[in-house]
Order: structure tokens, then C-alpha cells, then sequence
């Protein structure tokens, strides 16, 4: 599908997930996740980037049935999380860069793995991946997540999508972005997940500087803090200079997180809530920006020999 079709996207969600670092906050129910899906397509979501990787609950053939169900184009992931979302055992944690690499190419060329490869009879998914997630640890990256970072860089080189890191309470972006750089992957290919955690606009334009892709979400986590500081963040980092880095996600990781699942605040939020505060800030062509073009150009498919 053309980038420029992709309307305005949520850059950074789940629809099913099922991890050991979140129990007892699972969500896989096809009939709630789609009806979460269809409020949030009504309240005026485009495209949904899943960002469910390997391991923690990615369901393709779920993915699918929401996506025809709702008619929102859905960008499913490949790629790995942190440590902490594998068990002691996972395959995941031993595995070499080469098997890591191979089974996120696999995804992204053939299809993706209906069970994430702990079911070696299962037959690949007609549906592939678009994008690769990585992630480290707070303020460090393990020698597995390291593997990891290099296996997202070599899935990103042969098949030209963007690979999208968790950085943990905000912290290691520099880090991040060198370590990738080191394996060749181009700052466009690069988009850093959560550094909204830690609002720190002097931060955010340097790092944004370097050419990388910022992905707030915090958004309606009120636990963290009040939706005006993020607005204070963006309007801090578009004064800056940087409103072609932006864009926004809602990362909503737990089952209470979804309205179809009885909790809050839902799919709906982003559009319904935020948004239109943003646009009272920055006005509505910067949202347009944040929403539409940006992540046309972060999510685009460039070159890739696969
Ligand atoms: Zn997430």
C-alpha cells in the first residue's frame, strides 16, 4: 500500500499482546480487540502501527481479521523487545545474530511466523511485517539486546523498513541511535519510542538533531503526568526546529489500557482527546504533520534487497 494512503496513523500500538513482564494484563480476544479498533477508526485513526513483537503475543492471522473486520490498514511488527519480556529459556536468548536476522527477514519477506518459531510445523502467515521493533534496558543495553540491535540492522538493510526501539523510561537515546548507526542503519531508518517519559526538550533536540524519528505516547497516562506537559514537550521541540521528527503513538500495552476490555482510556483517546488540544497549541497543519506526513515518510518501504 502507498505511504501516502496511510491517513492519519498511530505510529506506535498494540491490538493483542500477551507478555511474562505484564501478567494478568494480557489481551487476545478477537471480538474486543476489533471492536477497540473500530472506535478508535471512527474517531478518526487511519492506520495502526502494531508494534507487538516477536514472542509477547503477535497474532498475524488475528491482525488480519481486525484489519478486514475495521478497514484500518494495520503495520505489523518483527523484531524483538528488551530482556524482560522473554522468560528464562526463550529461544530468544540464545539465539545467534544469524537466526535472530533470519527470522526477522523471514517476516518481513515471506510472512510472518504464526507462533514465533515455538512451533517449527507451523506454516508462515500470507501477511508480512512492516516494520522492526528493538529495545534496551534503562540507561544500558544487555549483551542480548545488543544481538538483537544488529539483527533489527541487518532485517532493516535487506528489506528498507524502519526499526522502531523501546527506550526504557525514556533514557539511552543517544546510545541507541549510535549503536544502530555502528551497524550501518541510516537515522531515517531509526524512530525512539517512549523518550516522552522523560520530557526533557534540550534532550529531544539534540537527539532529533541526528536526523532520527521521535514517537511520543504517553498521551492519557495520567499516572505519568498531566497531558499539558506533553503538550508543553511538543510545542518545546517544534520551537526547536523539529516538527519533521514527530509523531505520535498510544502504545497501549494493557488489557485495563482498552475500552472494549472495560478499562481506559481506549483507542479513542489520541483523536478524540489529545489532538484537538494539540491543534489549540501548535495548530493544525503541525498536527497534520505529526500525524499524516511524518510517519508516511518514517513508515515508508526505501530500497531493501529482500
Ligand atoms: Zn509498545
Amino acid at each position: 500500500m502507498p505511504a501516502s494512503g496511510l491517513g492519519v496513523v498511530d505510529a506506535h500500538d498494540h491490538v493483542f499482546l500477551d507478555s511474562p513482564a505484564l501478567p494478568g494484563d494480557e489481551f487476545t480476544d478477537l471480538e474486543r480487540s476489533t471492536a477497540e479498533v473500530r472506535e478508535g477508526r471512527a474517531s478518526g485513526i487511519g492506520t495502526l502501527v502494531d508494534m507487538t513483537p516477536i514472542g509477547l503475543g503477535r497474532r498475524p492471522e488475528l491482525l488480519r481479521a481486525v484489519s478486514q473486520a475495521t478497514g484500518v490498514p494495520i503495520i505489523a511488527a518483527t523484531g524483538y523487545h528488551r530482556d524482560a519480556h522473554y522468560p528464562a529459556g526463550h529461544w530468544v536468548h540464545d539465539a545467534s545474530v544469524e537466526t535472530l536476522a533470519d527470522r526477522i527477514v523471514t517476516d518481513l519477506a515471506t510472512g510472518m511466523h504464526p507462533t514465533d518459531w515455538t512451533d517449527d510445523a507451523a506454516e508462515f502467515d500470507p501477511a508480512r511485517a512492516g516494520a522492526i521493533k528493538a529495545g534496551a534496558s534503562y540507561h544500558h543495553a544487555t549483551d542480548g539486546e545488543r544481538r538483537r540491535f544488529e539483527a533489527a540492522a541487518i532485517g532493516s538493510h535487506q528489506a528498507g523498513v524502519p526499526i522502531l526501539v523501546h527506550a526504557e523510561i525514556g533514557t539511552f537515546g543517544h546510545e541507541i541511535v549510535s549503536i544502530l548507526e555502528g551497524h550501518g542503519v541510516a537515522p531515517d531508518r531509526i524512530i525512539l519510542a517512549h523518550l516522552d517519559r522523560n520530557p526533557d526538550v534540550d534532550l529531544h533536540a539534540e537527539i532529533a538533531s541526528r536526523g532520527v524519528s521521535l514517537e511520543y505516547d504517553t498521551m492519557g497516562r495520567t499516572k505519568y503526568r498531566p497531558d499539558s506537559e506533553l503538550l508543553d514537550l511538543i510545542e518545546g521541540v517544534v520551537a526547536a526546529g523539529h516538527l519533521d521528527r514527530l509523531m505520535l503513538g498510544q502504545d497501549l500495552g494493557r488489557r485495563t489500557s482498552f475500552r472494549a476490555y472495560g478499562g481506559g482510556p481506549g483507542m479513542r483517546y489520541l483523536m478524540a482527546t489529545f489532538v484537538p488540544r494539540l491543534r489549540a497549541r501548535i495548530g493544525p497543519a503541525a498536527v497534520d504533520a505529526i500525524l499524516v506526513a511524518n510517519p508516511a515518510r518514517a513508515f515508508a518501504v526505501e530500497g531493501g534487497s529482500a
